[in-house]
């Protein structure tokens, strides 16, 4: 599988972009940064897109790639999100106000619309294409959700943010080849409270969100808030831990 990092922190500047990966060229998880990094060629090749939650950091770019979807007279792009969070995209994203429904406007060159939302129940494996995917609710300070990917035999696991959990690390421990773990470290060990309060990790809760997975692959500490990335980065390297790393803005081959 390969994976290209488009966007690794909580945060952004003109260095550092909002949370966005692109699983083999077609799969999307979150869409912080999918346009702004993406050509209009590269983001016709995006089949699906899974949102972990309706937070702006992992939906900046969402509405900008269903708008030139449709310029591009291509097929729908797929939205997939839990019910939870899709109200919550449909309620204060596809609202008319903020941005239009596309969903419910057809495309005069191919009749149908730029977007199909398709709302999953937590939980349940599902295939599209290649791949499988399992949304599995993670602790948020909104409804939110990762996802288990599994595509030729590999599986990925993407938490988007939160806090300490628990079941998708239950499920992840029930999946096969596991062969790379994407979670967040979004503020330094100094700043327990404040990540404790907004539901995120710091690298003192993710190493101990480390010792519930039994994967042995890279758990990648994603998210981090910009002026703290320094700090995050040495005390991951403290834990002492093989497989912790922290996610960087790059192509990996997994
Ligand atoms: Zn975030
Ligand atoms: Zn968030």
């Amino acid at each position: 599988m390969r994976l290209k990092v488009l966007g690794a922190y909580g945060a952004s500047d003109a260095e550092h972009n909002l949370t966005g990966y692109l699983i083999d060229d077609w799969f999307a998880v979150d869409a912080g940064t999918l346009t702004s990094k993406l050509s209009f060629a590269q983001q016709a090749r995006v089949q699906a897109v899974f949102i972990t939650h309706a937070h702006a950091d992992h939906t900046r770019d969402l509405p900008h790639l269903i708008q030139n979807r449709f310029s591009l007279n291509g097929p729908p792009l797929t939205l997939f999100a839990t019910r939870e969070v899709m109200d919550q995209l449909s309620t204060h994203i596809f609202n008319g106000i903020h941005w239009p429904d596309f969903s419910t406007i057809p495309n005069p060159a191919t009749s149908k619309p730029a977007v199909h939302y398709r709302a999953l129940t937590p939980g349940k494996r599902i295939t599209f294409g290649d791949i499988a995917l399992t949304a599995i609710n993670v602790h948020h300070q909104i409804p939110a959700a990762g996802v288990i990917l599994e595509m030729n035999g590999q599986a990925m696991v993407f938490t988007g943010d939160t806090g300490p959990t628990n079941d998708i690390w239950k499920r992840t421990n029930k999946t096969d080849k596991v062969v790379a773990v994407v979670t967040e470290a979004s503020f330094p060990n100094d700043q327990q409270r404040l990540a404790d309060e907004t539901a995120h990790l710091t690298p003192q809760t993710f190493g101990d969100e480390l010792k519930k997975i039994v994967a042995d692959a890279p758990i990648y500490a994603s998210h981090r808030k910009i002026p703290f990335e320094r700090d995050i980065e040495s005390q991951i390297r403290n834990l002492r831990d093989r497989r912790a790393r922290v996610l960087l803005e790059k192509n990996y081959t997994l």
